[in-house]
């Protein structure tokens, strides 16, 4: 009984996973939505968490001064996981303008399930 149990709560658990994976690749898409439509509002957005479990790892931003674009690895960033995807515009730097002592901030574009182009430096 007890096995059959463990098994049960083993099955209700993947399934629990998988509709949860869902649920988080459902939001990211609904996000990238609104910011095809608008740009804004960005708030409420996917986290990080949210983002990499439901199959979108990397976000693709603009600089809002030299417009170059760059994909962020999400997985790779230090701020917490359940940092909010929008909250990151303010703290994602272009690397370019730092180097001239600007610090303007990210205009975040869309969550990717991949990168479009190989990221330099991120
Ligand atoms: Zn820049």
């Amino acid at each position: 009984m007890t096995t059959i149990l463990a098994a049960q709560a083993a099955e209700a658990r993947t399934k629990g996973e998988a509709l949860i994976r869902t649920a988080d690749r459902l939001l990211c898409e609904s996000w990238n939505e609104r910011m095809w439509a608008d740009g804004e509002p960005i708030d409420p957005s996917p986290t990080i968490d949210q983002a990499v479990n439901g199959g979108y790892p990397w976000l693709e931003i603009e600089c809002s001064r030299c417009r170059t674009k760059r994909d962020v690895d999400l997985a790779s960033l230090r701020h917490p996981s359940t940092t909010f995807v929008h909250d990151l515009a303010s703290r994602l730097r272009c690397s370019k303008c730092a180097k001239a002592n600007r610090r303007p901030p990210a205009t975040l574009l869309q969550l990717v399930q991949r990168p479009r182009q190989a990221a330099p430096e991120t």
